[in-house]
């Protein structure tokens, strides 16, 4: 059996980037699925950890959510979607229905051994998906990946104001916990329509923009609302594969 160093199993993993949001429902899951699948067109090595245990929902939108994880010396092996390589509780569950009421410490538990357990591999970078908020979730991941080297968070957000206002308290949490912030992501800004391909404003734009500047953070574009793009992610199927010449492909790479 190989060696492990002091990283364990994130030894070859070689950026780890925390996906956050403040509210539930802005498209965090659907920007790191469709990060990741954009890295993996890029040539990258990817993996995603889902940590978001209530609603784990990136599963879904690979379309694996009937595989299950396997044992081998160096622990859980992820499920493999092409090149990219995902750890969900939603493999650990034998009823995808199941609801997950625990506490801070078994949610702790899992965390920790999903930080240390899991045999990625050689990983150009590991995305974790976290649940809405600031919760038992994001400390546990933080704490857990204590020693090894986190790169920061891309914060996701909704063009109105009351997303907006929930990213601002999901700064001073980076702030408050040392969390360097890699950038602003603006979703459903604006929509394009599937017959005339036009994007229009349904909601205001420019919030995630103007939140950047306010708050000195890069802002790293913006994704319309898409049918297509939503449609991709209900049934499991690769957008950027599907879809590249579409205005949201490019907004995505
Ligand atoms: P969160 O992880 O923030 O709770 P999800 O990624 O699960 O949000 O997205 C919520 C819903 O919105 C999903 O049904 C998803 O398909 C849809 N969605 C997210 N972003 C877009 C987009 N840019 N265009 C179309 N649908 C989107």
């Amino acid at each position: 059996m190989e060696a492990k160093g002091d990283r364990g199993n994130l030894e070859k993993v070689h950026h780890v980037v925390l996906v956050l949001s403040g509210k539930g429902g802005v498209g965090k899951s659907t920007i790191t699925t469709e990060l990741a699948l954009a890295l993996l067109q890029a040539g990258k090595k990817v993996g995603v950890l889902d940590v978001d245990l209530c609603g784990p929902s990136i599963p879904r939108m690979l379309g694996v959510s009937k595989h299950e994880v396997h044992q081998c010396d160096a622990g859980w092996v992820p499920v493999c979607v092409d090149r990219l390589s995902l750890m969900s509780i939603a493999f650990l569950l034998d009823d995808p229905d199941d609801a997950i009421i625990w506490r801070g410490p078994k949610k702790n538990a899992l965390i920790g051994q999903f930080v240390s357990d899991v045999a990625w591999g050689e990983l150009d970078v590991l995305l974790v998906d976290t649940p809405p908020g600031t919760s038992d979730e994001h400390l546990a991941i933080l704490e857990n990946l204590k020693k090894h080297r986190v790169d920061g968070a891309i914060l996701v957000t909704t063009p109105q104001a009351v997303s907006t206002g929930d990213v601002r308290r999901e700064i001073t949490f980076c702030k408050k916990t040392g969390l360097k912030i890699l950038g602003i992501v603006e979703n459903m800004s604006g929509f394009v329509c599937p017959h005339c391909t036009e994007c229009t404003s349904i909601f205001s734009k420019g919030g995630g923009e103007e939140l950047a500047k306010l708050t000195g953070s890069d802002f790293l574009g913006s994704v319309p609302l898409d049918p297509l793009l939503s449609a991709s992610v209900e049934e499991g199927h690769d957008f950027l594969k599907a879809f590249p010449e579409s205005a949201t492909y490019s907004s995505i790479r």
